[in-house]
């Protein structure tokens, strides 16, 4: 059976879709279902009714026009998008359709009207148009933006938009960047990035870089430079990714800005901690005091002390002195104290405490920052030295003083008897003091040539024994002591003859000199391996062991009490200094009033 025209019309009337027909070249409107009449706000007497006289808001727009060609040619006319005005209850209105034009011939061909199948698209032509004001508002914001930003199309990686602070960072031109492939416009970031980028378009989720480190061809010039940057994926109305934005920050400054802070600081810290510093920050408001490690080590305490373990390990007799230099810190602005603390172990310890007072708004000091230093070795130097000075003008002014008194005395002999036989005995007193000055001033300058450095060596071959009975004649000559040689009387030495010398005397003078009431001295030579040995034993009141350890140090005597033995304190140390140029050790063993033996050893060759 044939489908009638009332089918076809029953069924354009229940199509959701406005559907009509015009017939004639009056296009008389002989079809127009309910979504038709609603979408043009007619109701149903239009129908038979020329297009134009029916539809007078159609006027000026396209489509009378259209109907005539389509039914003049026979062209079927797609239509996409195309705003159509009308006046429903006495508003304009604008829709958008998608429609068709399509001619209807009759059983002979002939055109005999046109009917149109349209589509309502006014909803998505709306999004479409705020998506397109979006992306204008967008590219407005990407242009004035103070960061870069970059927008590249997700399909064909063109560059779409860029902006000034974009094209600075890259050191490009607009033409070099805008509607070009971005990897042919910044081909020295392809590597690194396109893979980036692929994966952004791939799963929709943006990437972010912190600090990244990266060459770029500036204006032709390469630079290493850091960036932080986004990718972020734009997606289009439909929700599919249309664009990737990139978003960077050119941060190379800031990163080698905090580089330098972070170095300074190594510095510091390096300088701090190789120096020893102890540091501390004492908050004025609270008393609260932050303490480094090396300050609670200064002060022999572990690492959280409270604060008034440390006030508690001051001397008693310098508390007052710190507590005024920190009364004074507070007007000056800076603090500076030096003070005995006292260990727990007991131990006396010398502190030097300096700092710089920070104040607050109206002028309230608030904290001190400082540091800490130990010391007491240099204390003990200090002192070590005090105690040197006055031994060594003592020293000087004994055979001084017996210069002089000779002198006076010749003087007066002259005068009076110019031949008395007591004159040459003066003259030898003047003499021995004199040598006993010079051998003083001797060690005072050998002393400096060590500091110094310039002890130099003039090695020569010769028997020890020789050596040794040559130079301790004076202790034969006074005959307070019996010297006994002992052992290898054949070895020869390779060594500074004058310096090995200087050693064996200064033992055995100081063997003379502690060991006043027994009077045997044993020198020994042996030979150990390759080295010779050479020892001087006495028989005196010998050294308590805590003091052993101290015996070659600059200064140092067992007794500084009384002026009982007279000496500088230098003699074993320029010892030492001697027998360590020449490559050998030195050393004593020693009981307490059974006596001492010095030895050294040097090598043979
Ligand atoms: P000085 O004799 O001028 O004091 P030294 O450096 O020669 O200086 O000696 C350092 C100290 O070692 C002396 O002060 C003395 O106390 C101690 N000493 C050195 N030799 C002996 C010794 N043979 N017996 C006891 N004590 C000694």
């Amino acid at each position: 059976m044939e489908p009638t025209e009332n089918f076809f019309r029953s069924i354009i009337e229940a199509s959701p879709f406005p559907v009509y027909m015009c017939m004639g070249p009056d296009k008389l409107i002989a079809i127009a279902n309910d979504a038709t009449l609603k979408a043009w706000g007619k109701d149903k007497s239009i129908i038979g009714k020329p297009f134009d006289e029916a539809l007078p808001d159609l006027q000026g727009q396209p489509f009378s026009s259209l109907i005539s060609e389509v039914y003049r040619t026979g062209e079927t006319y797609h239509g996409n998008n195309a705003p159509a005005e009308f006046i429903i209850n006495g508003k304009r209105q604008i829709n958008y359709y998608k429609f068709t034009y399509q001619a209807v011939r009759n059983s002979r061909g002939k055109i005999v009207g046109v009917i149109c199948f349209s589509t309502d698209v006014t909803e998505i032509e709306h999004a479409r148009q705020a998506m397109e004001e979006s992306r204008h508002t967008l590219y407005n914001m990407v242009r004035q933006a103070p960061v870069g930003i970059c927008i590249i199309n997700s399909d064909n990686l063109v560059i779409e938009v860029v902006n000034d602070s974009y094209l600075e960072l890259v050191g490009r031109k607009r033409v070099e960047m805008e509607n070009r492939g971005v990897w042919e416009a910044i081909p020295e970031t392809a590597e690194l990035y396109a893979p980036v980028m692929d994966n952004v378009i791939e799963t929709g989720q943006p990437i972010t870089a912190k600090e990244h480190k990266l060459l770029l061809v500036r204006n032709g010039v390469p630079e290493m430079v850091f960036i932080d940057f986004v990718y972020e994926p734009v997606k289009g109305f439909d929700g599919e990714i249309s664009a990737i934005m990139v978003i960077a920050i050119d941060v190379t400054e800031k990163v080698f800005a905090r580089r330098k802070i972070e170095e300074a600081e190594e510095r510091a810290r390096l300088a701090v901690e190789a120096a020893e510093i102890g540091t501390f920050d004492l908050d004025l408001v609270t008393e609260e005091i932050l303490t480094s490690e090396r300050f609670n080590i200064i002060f022999g305490v572990g690492r959280d002390a409270p604060r008034d373990l440390f006030l508690k390990a001051l001397h008693p007799d310098d508390l007052e002195l710190r507590n005024n230099a920190h009364k004074t810190a507070l007007t000056t602005g800076k603090l500076f104290y030096e003070a005995r603390i006292i260990w727990p172990n007991g131990s006396l310890r010398w502190i030097r405490a300096q700092g710089k007072v920070y104040y607050g708004s109206i002028n309230k000091p608030l904290r001190i920052l400082g540091t800490l230093l130990d010391i007491t070795e240099f204390k003990h130097l200090q002192q070590q030295k005090d105690d040197f000075i006055s031994v060594a003008s003592h020293e000087l002014k004994t055979p001084m003083t017996s210069i002089k008194a000779s002198m006076q005395l010749l003087d007066r002999l002259i005068k009076v008897d110019p031949s008395s036989d007591k004159i040459p005995q003066f003259i030898n007193r003047g003499n021995s003091s004199l040598n006993k000055m010079q051998q003083l001033v001797d060690s005072l300058l050998n002393v400096s040539k060590i500091t110094a450095g310039q002890l130099a060596l003039h090695k020569t071959h010769f028997l020890a024994a020789q050596m040794i009975n040559e130079c301790c004649d004076h202790v034969r000559l006074a005959g307070t002591h019996e010297l006994e040689l002992t052992g290898d009387t054949d070895l020869e030495l390779y060594a500074d003859r004058q310096r090995i010398d200087q050693v064996v005397v200064n033992f055995v003078n100081n063997a003379v000199k502690y060991a006043p009431d027994s009077n045997r001295i044993v020198i020994n030579i042996s030979k150990q391996d390759n080295m010779a040995k050479i020892s001087v034993q006495d028989f005196g009141r010998g050294i308590p062991p805590e003091n052993i350890p101290h015996l070659f140090e600059r200064y140092y005597r067992v007794d500084t009490s009384g002026i009982q033995y007279s000496g500088l304190g230098l003699g074993l140390y320029i010892s030492a200094e001697i027998i360590e140029l020449h490559g050998g050790e030195m050393g004593v063993e020693s009981e307490v009033d059974k006596g001492s033996t010095f030895w050294f050893t040097i090598p043979l060759n």
